[in-house]
């Protein structure tokens, strides 16, 4: 068994740690690329979402690798992630593709379907389940905290470029580390290598990446755009890390976040009930992100997203709400990278704009004006 999963972001490098930490061999996909994409667009209905086609390409890559089982996260809700996986293993063996398929299911609803398929995936002893677990799981919150503080140091670096020169180094060792023994050093490196990085001292504006998952952590099918931004001296907070993926797909629900809710809440007034995905949870994470000053927030789904389709329909209220400035990027794969740069430094200019108008009046009149 040859096992291969989806590309999302730097997911696939605590994926890997675990699946191989239980005894199997995996089949990682390349990185996506244009190819990948034109692989999925052509087998994928022309409806479907970007996802769901640079998955499909994902797996075809991987198959030519030797890849012959798939492992996919299952879903549940109004959106249509609950029947990917079934949408996806109809469109590969009406190709002729010979594989098997693994669906995790989230614990919520199928534990013990879960608990199953986890058992085929276990090729070692118990012990190895609860190791390789916690080795993979360390990878994940040492990815998350690295990629917060690249995105400050992107914005604020004196070099140009030497940020996504480190941080791509960093990521290529953690991948490599095999002894969870070895992550302690490796995170005091971490710390050296980004220290070295020189700052400019003016301070960067904040923006806020909310909306939908994988077009969030996945850097090609957003464009690079946390890249993008931090060349135009910008920081980026996302509303969701690769960790928060994990506890909220694979966690049982007392080990999910305990301020999630809480943080839910925030949308009631503009979006009362779930509407699958991550769709309320943009619209809350607004409010969370206005409320904590962030200079502007931007809005990324991919065409046909329909929880996100939802979310968009709340923003301009919730916007002129809470006076935040709020960008809806909506990508496919006619996507191109010169338009969607141009409307970026235009979104830029505005908040800058906006900050120092900002700054002027709380000279002239005292903390607490805010720019309408
Ligand atoms: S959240 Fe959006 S993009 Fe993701 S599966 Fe659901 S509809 Fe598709």
């Amino acid at each position: 068994m040859k096992l291969t999963f989806p590309h999302m972001g730097n997911l696939y490098i605590p994926l890997k740690t675990f699946f191989e930490g239980i005894g199997n061999e995996v089949i990682t996909p390349p990185y996506c690329s244009k190819r990948t994409l034109e692989i999925g667009t052509k087998l994928a209905p022309e409806y479907a979402c970007l996802p769901l086609k640079i998955n499909l390409g994902n797996f075809i890559e991987a198959f030519e690798r030797g890849a012959d089982t798939i492992v996919m996260a299952g879903g549940i809700g109004p959106c249509r992630f609950g029947y990917y996986c079934e949408i996806q293993r109809e469109i590969l063996k009406k190709n002729g593709y010979d594989f098997e398929m693994i669906v995790l299911e989230p614990p919520k609803k199928q534990m013990l379907k879960l608990i199953n398929n986890i058992k085929r995936l276990l090729k070692k002893d118990i012990s190895t389940l609860i190791n390789s677990a916690r080795f993979a799981w360390k990878k994940a919150i040492i990815l998350d905290n690295l990629e917060r503080i690249i995105s400050k140091k992107r914005a604020m670096e004196r070099k140009k470029g030497e940020t996504e020169k480190v941080y791509k180094e960093l990521i290529k060792k953690l991948e490599n580390i095999s002894e969870e023994n070895m992550l302690e050093k490796f995170s005091v490196e971490i710390e050296e290598k980004l220290n070295m990085i020189e700052e400019d001292k003016k301070v960067p504006l904040v923006i806020g990446i909310v909306g939908e998952i994988y077009t969030i952590l996945e850097p090609f099918a957003n464009l690079n755009i946390e890249k993008q931004l931090g060349e135009l001296g910008v920081e980026t907070k996302r509303n969701i890390y690769i960790t928060d993926w994990v506890r909220e797909n694979l966690f049982p629900k007392f080990l999910k976040p305990k301020n999630l809710n809480e943080i839910i809440e925030k949308a009631f007034p503009y979006i009362r009930h779930f509407v699958g995905g991550h769709g309320q949870e943009s619209v809350a994470q607004i409010v969370n992100f206005s409320n904590k000053n962030f200079d502007g927030v931007i809005h990324l789904l991919p065409f046909t997203c329909m929880p996100e389709i939802v979310a968009k329909s709340a923003i301009p209220k919730v916007s002129k709400d809470y006076k935040i400035p709020v960008m809806t990027l909506v990508l496919d794969e006619h996507s191109g990278e010169i338009g969607f740069r141009t409307r970026l430094e235009a979104f830029v200019d505005l908040i800058g704009q906006k900050k120092e108008e900002y700054i002027l009046n709380e000279r002239l009149f005292g903390s607490g004006y805010r720019v309408s």
